[in-house]
């Protein structure tokens, strides 16, 4: 079943630019409401970490005049089918059973949303949420289930349990200790969230999830409002690190819902790991970390531990934007 949107794109206002729409449409009772502030917007890309790759294949969609959405699944793309990217895609770590399962989502600037969790045995799980939010009457598809979908629709199953990864695995057998530790490739989940030439944002999240989790554990990554959220008349968060943390505080949600109130994306991304912070005081010994992006193209980022950072592509230059930790305060 298909259930594309038809809804006319904004008109251009020139070459790779375009007036930002109003985002008054968003009625509040709030006053701090941004109304419109009619600024041009220059389409960007931002990306948790140092995915550099990822944002230049995405800025190369955007650069061409292509749409959010398109930039979105070509960048995280990139990603899932790096073999030596460990925490994403194809040559991702597996669960403690020796299994890869990969969760991913993308949200499109209609409200749209598509996601697969706990997939198997096939590389893109970006492509394959894509198919699931423009050609079924569902949102999420999981397992079996996903994997059997993404069959029927043209995707090749495979292995994607490299040899460096069965190593590090049998290795990791050996004392069985589950123990996320901070900022190394367990936690290099790609949140990337876009702005294109019509103003127009989208987002995706893409992840093979904490290494060597339980069998069936799912992470924030793929679930609307945790790992990724967005709202065109206001922009989108996206985040990295410990999903459970992230689930429980609807932490990429929270952070659009704090721009539609006037915050601006640092702000709310700050506000975002401080209620993780004041809920939990193990805090210590985990990360997450948040990237957002508001319609005027401003962008924001937070962590609990230094470390994290985002990979920025605009106006044709690739930048890399450490971001500050809420440990780290003077
Ligand atoms: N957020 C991901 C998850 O919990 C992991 C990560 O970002 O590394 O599955």
């Amino acid at each position: 079943m298909k259930r594309r949107n038809f809804l006319k794109n904004a008109s251009l206002t020139g070459l790779g630019l375009a007036v930002a729409p109003a985002i008054a449409s968003c009625e509040t009772d709030d006053k701090k409401v941004k109304k419109s502030t009619g600024k041009t917007v220059v389409p960007v890309v931002v990306a948790t970490w140092r995915f550099h790759n990822a944002t230049k294949a995405a800025w190369e969609v955007l650069e061409k005049g292509g749409t959010s959405i398109d930039a979105i699944e070509a960048g995280c793309r990139v990603e899932e089918a790096d073999l030596k990217n460990t925490t994403v895609g194809n040559g991702g770590a597996p669960d403690r059973d020796g299994n890869v399962t990969l969760d991913a989502c993308i949200m499109s600037k209609d409200g749209g949303y598509g996601a697969v969790v706990c997939m198997e045995n096939i590389a893109h799980p970006i492509s394959v949420a894509r198919k699931v939010m423009e050609e079924t009457p569902h949102v999420l598809l999981a397992g079996k289930g996903a994997e059997q979908f993404a069959v029927e629709q043209g995707f090749k199953r495979e292995n994607l349990l490299t040899e460096a990864s069965k190593k590090a695995w049998e290795k990791w057998k050996v004392k069985s200790e589950y123990k996320p530790i901070i900022n190394i490739e367990n936690h290099d989940t790609i949140g990337m969230l876009a702005i294109d030439k019509n103003g127009d944002i989208s987002g995706g999240c893409t992840t093979s999830g904490m290494a060597y989790k339980m069998a069936g554990r799912v992470g924030d990554s793929a679930i609307i409002g945790s790992g990724l959220f967005i709202d065109n008349a206001i922009g989108g968060a996206t985040a990295t690190g410990m999903g459970e943390e992230v689930l429980k505080t609807v932490g990429s949600y929270l952070i659009v819902e704090l721009m539609r109130q006037g915050r601006t994306p640092q702000e709310a991304c700050e506000e975002g790991v401080k209620r993780i912070v004041a809920s939990n005081p193990n805090y210590q010994n985990f990360q997450v970390g948040y990237v957002a992006l508001n319609k005027q193209g401003e962008y924001g980022c937070y962590c609990i531990h230094g470390g994290f950072g985002i990979s920025k592509f605009q106006e044709g230059k690739q930048t890399y934007i450490d971001s500050k930790a809420y440990t780290k305060k003077g």
